[in-house]
C-alpha cells in the first residue's frame, strides 16, 4: 500500500490530478473514483496508456505493474493527499458555505483579493468531497491566499471539508430552503452549515458573519465563536453599508470605521448585495484598500447563469438557471418584482432535492409568483404541474412542452427570470426568449 506521504513525493513531480479519462493530461496521476454506477479501476488501464504517469487504485487485482499505486480506498487517499497538501501551504484559506450565494461571493471575493495577492478560489462549482479536494490539490506554491466554495447536502459533509481545506477564515453566506431531503429540514440545514464555524471555534479561526441574519448570530452565538467580525447594514458593524439602487444594476454605498465609499456592480438581484459586502468585509480585513476592493467590485461581470442579466433579440433576460430552491427562487421573485419594466415574465422549473417538503415549497413559490405583479408566469416541471388548476399561468410538465409553447407564442418586450434547478436544464430555453 502506498502512503500519503509517498504519494505526495510522487506528486509533488507530477502535481495534476486527473479523475476522468476522457481528459487525461501526459504525465497526471488518475485517480481511479467510484460512482454509483463507476468503478473507474476498470479505467485505470486505458488512463495508463492514454498518458498518466500512475493509477491510483484500491482494487489489488488489476495493480500489475508499478504504475499502478494500490491503496485502501481511492477517494480517502485523494483527500489525504489534499489535506497534506493543504498543511504545506501556510497561507491563509477562506472556507465558504451557506446555502444561495456561495459561488457568487466566492468570485466577489477572489475579484476583491486579487486586487493585492496571488490568489486562488475554487473553480467553477468545485464543492464536494470529491471537488474540494481537487481545488486544493490545484493550488501552487505561490498562492497567498484561497477562497475555496464548500457545499453540503447531509450532516458532517461540511466537517469532513473543514478537515480538508483547513480554513483560517469562514464564512457561511446564509442558511436557507436548500437540500431540505439529505439535512432533514430547516433546522438540519442550520446543523450542517454551523460545523464550519465549529471548525473555526476548535482552531481558533475567523469568522466573518452578516449581523442582519438572525440565523446565522443564533449560529455563532451557540458555536461560541470569539474571533467575528461584522458585516451588514448598521454602523455599528466592521462594513456596513446601504443599497441605493438595483434596478438592474447595484449601487450602494459602504463604510468602515472612519470612511463611507460609494461603489458599484454588475450584478442584478438586491440578494446580491449581502454577497458584495461580505467580499469587501474580507477585502478590508486584508487591508486591502477601499480604493482597490472598489475597482475589484466593479470589473467583476458574472457569467455563470447566476442572475446575470443578457439582452437577447427581443428581451432582457435574468439568466438564473444555474440553480434553483425556495430561498433563492423567493430572493428572484422579490427582485423582479422591484425591477422596472413595462411588461415581466416569469419561467420557472421545479426545484430539486426538497424531500417531502417539495410539495409545499412549490405551493409557495407558485403563490408568490401570482402576487408579484407578473404579466406572465410559466411554470415547468412535474411538481409545478401538480398546481395547474389552483394558478393562472403556463404548466409544462416538461422543458420540451414549454419549448414548443415558446415557439408558437413568442415573449417580446418583456424582463424575464428564468429559474430552475440544475436538472431541469433551462438554458435549453434561452435561444426561444
Ligand atoms: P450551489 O449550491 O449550486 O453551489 P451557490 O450557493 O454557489 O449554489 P450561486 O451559484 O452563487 O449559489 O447562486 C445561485 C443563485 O442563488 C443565484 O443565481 C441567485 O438566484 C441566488 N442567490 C445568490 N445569492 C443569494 C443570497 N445572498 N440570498 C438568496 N439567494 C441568493
Ligand atoms: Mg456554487
Amino acid at each position: 500500500m502506498v502512503t500519503t506521504e509517498q504519494l505526495y513525493e510522487i506528486y509533488k513531480k507530477q502535481p495534476i490530478i486527473c479523475t476522468d479519462t476522457r481528459a487525461i493530461t501526459t504525465g497526471c496521476l488518475f485517480f481511479a473514483l467510484k460512482g454509483e454506477n463507476f468503478d473507474a479501476n476498470t479505467f485505470a488501464a486505458q488512463a495508463l496508456a492514454d498518458g498518466a504517469a500512475f493509477a491510483i487504485v484500491d482494487n489489488p487485482k488489476i495493480a500489475k505493474s508499478d504504475r499502478y499505486l494500490l491503496v485502501d480506498d481511492v477517494l480517502t487517499a485523494l483527500q489525504n493527499l489534499a489535506k497534506h497538501h493543504r498543511k504545506q501551504l501556510n497561507i491563509p484559506v477562506i472556507g465558504l458555505t451557506g446555502s444561495n450565494g456561495k459561488t457568487t461571493t466566492k468570485e466577489l471575493i477572489r475579484a476583491v483579493l486579487a486586487e493585492q495577492f496571488k490568489t486562488f478560489a475554487t473553480k467553477g462549482n468545485l464543492n464536494n468531497h470529491i471537488g474540494v479536494p481537487l481545488s486544493i490539490l490545484s493550488m501552487q506554491s505561490d498562492v497567498e491566499i484561497a477562497v475555496i466554495e464548500m457545499g453540503a447536502n447531509h450532516q458532517k459533509e461540511i466537517e469532513l471539508l473543514c478537515e480538508i481545506a483547513q480554513p483560517t477564515h469562514g464564512l457561511i453566506t446564509n442558511v436557507g430552503m436548500a437540500h431540505l431531503d439529505g439535512f432533514g429540514g430547516f433546522e438540519g440545514v442550520k446543523k450542517g452549515k454551523a460545523e464550519l464555524f465549529a471548525y473555526l471555534k476548535t482552531n481558533h479561526g475567523f469568522a466573518f458573519i452578516n449581523r442582519n441574519n438572525p440565523y446565522l448570530l443564533e449560529m455563532s452565538s451557540k458555536a461560541d465563536l470569539n474571533k467575528v467580525i461584522y458585516y451588514g447594514t448598521e454602523k455599528e458593524n466592521t462594513i456596513s453599508g446601504k443599497l441605493k439602487h438595483s434596478d438592474p444594476l447595484i449601487e450602494f454605498e459602504w463604510a468602515n470605521q472612519s470612511t463611507t465609499y460609494e461603489a458599484k456592480a454588475n450584478l442584478t438581484g438586491t440578494y446580491n448585495f449581502e454577497n458584495i459586502l461580505a467580499a469587501i468585509c474580507i477585502g478590508d480585513f486584508f487591508k486591502i484598500s477601499a480604493e482597490k476592493i472598489n475597482n475589484g467590485l466593479a470589473n467583476y461581470f458574472p457569467t455563470n447563469n447566476r442572475s446575470q442579466l443578457t439582452k437577447t433579440e427581443n428581451n432582457t433576460v435574468i439568466c438564473d438557471f444555474y440553480n434553483a430552491n425556495p430561498s433563492s427562487m423567493a430572493a428572484a421573485l422579490n427582485n423582479l418584482k422591484a425591477l422596472n419594466s413595462t411588461h415581466k415574465t416569469v419561467i420557472i422549473g421545479d426545484m430539486f432535492e426538497l424531500g417531502p417538503e417539495a410539495a409545499e415549497q412549490h405551493l409557495l413559490v407558485a403563490q408568490l409568483a401570482q402576487q408579484n405583479q407578473i404579466d406572465q408566469v410559466i411554470f415547468i416541471g412535474k411538481n409545478f404541474y401538480e398546481f395547474k388548476d389552483q394558478f393562472n399561468g403556463d404548466f409544462f410538465a416538461t422543458p420540451e412542452a414549454a419549448k414548443e409553447y415558446l415557439i408558437n407564442n413568442p415573449i417580446k418586450n418583456s424582463l424575464v427570470l428564468l429559474k430552475g434547478s440544475r436538472g431541469m436544464a433551462l438554458e435549453q430555453l434561452l435561444p426561444l426568449i
